[in-house]
């Protein structure tokens, strides 16, 4: 038996990106490069102090953007399981980074936006940009200055594409978490939910470490997401991966 016959979800948090050279969220204490995240990732923090919040975001763009933050096996490997498996396959992931789809992924949801879009809180525009971002730029479609915030969804916010993906865990039979340490709802609950409703689906975890959620899961590869997943999907791939 192999998993390339299942539809397959995948999610992947910031640590699949780290070996890329992206800090993951809560590497020391609970900050996200030496920021607290309640400074930086609420609406409130926003409306508080809005160009704080844009240079942080600014920052994280010049680092994203950098020539050698560059997709890492480990989202490479994904590419290549996407190619192989024969049913349906999706990806969710919690990154802001776009390191999936310079891989090559081609079926992604971003559950909590991406960094490579700008968003009117005014009339709901959005557009892609490559620069820095301050309260005075003015929305090119409704004309109001002081709207346009980065397409990301901070803490207390609804995120992106929950009825899609709700309907892919629906009918989900192989549920593989990569570099997410299982803090962040909804997604943390992804792996209940499924199991509510499949109790035989294979649940694969992927991490340095354990997490809160490793019991759950039918089998935990522990180690660099880099090396763990090409092996895994190479296993796989040969039919030398029995389920
Ligand atoms: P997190 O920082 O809470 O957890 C990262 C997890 O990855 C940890 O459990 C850690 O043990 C594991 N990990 C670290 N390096 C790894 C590796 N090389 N291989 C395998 N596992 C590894 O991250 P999270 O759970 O994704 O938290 C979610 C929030 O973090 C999201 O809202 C997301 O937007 C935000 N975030 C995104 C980025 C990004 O876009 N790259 C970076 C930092 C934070």
């Amino acid at each position: 038996m192999t998993i390339l016959n299942k539809n397959i979800f995948i999610l992947t948090g910031a640590g699949i990106s780290s070996e890329s050279g992206i800090k993951t969220f809560r590497e020391k204490d609970g900050l996200w490069d030496n920021h607290r995240i309640e400074d930086v990732c609420t609406p409130e923090a926003f409306q508080k102090d809005p160009d704080k919040v844009n240079n942080f975001y600014n920052e994280r763009k010049v680092v994203f953007n950098r020539p050698e933050i560059k997709p890492n096996n480990g989202h490479k490997a994904l590419v290549e399981l996407e190619r192989i498996c024969k049913k349906d396959f999706l990806i969710v992931t919690q990154n802001i980074d776009s390191l999936h789809e310079k891989a090559g992924s081609k079926n992604l949801l971003h559950m909590h936006g991406s960094l490579e879009r700008l968003y009117c809180m005014n009339c709901g525009h959005t557009i892609a940009y490559d620069f820095e971002i301050d309260s005075s730029f003015i929305c090119s479609n409704c004309k109001k200055p002081g709207k346009v915030r980065v397409d990301v969804v901070w803490f207390g916010e609804q995120p992106k594409h929950l009825e899609q993906i709700y309907k892919f865990l629906e009918k989900t039979e192989v549920f593989i978490s990569i570099g997410t340490s299982n803090n962040v709802y909804p997604a943390a609950g992804f792996i209940d939910y499924i199991l509510s409703k499949k109790e035989k689906a294979l649940l694969y975890e992927f991490n340095l470490e354990k997490t809160i959620k490793s019991v759950l899961f039918t089998r935990s590869f522990k180690g660099y997401a880099s090396e763990t997943l090409p092996n895994f999907i190479k296993l796989v791939s040969n039919r030398k991966y029995k389920i």
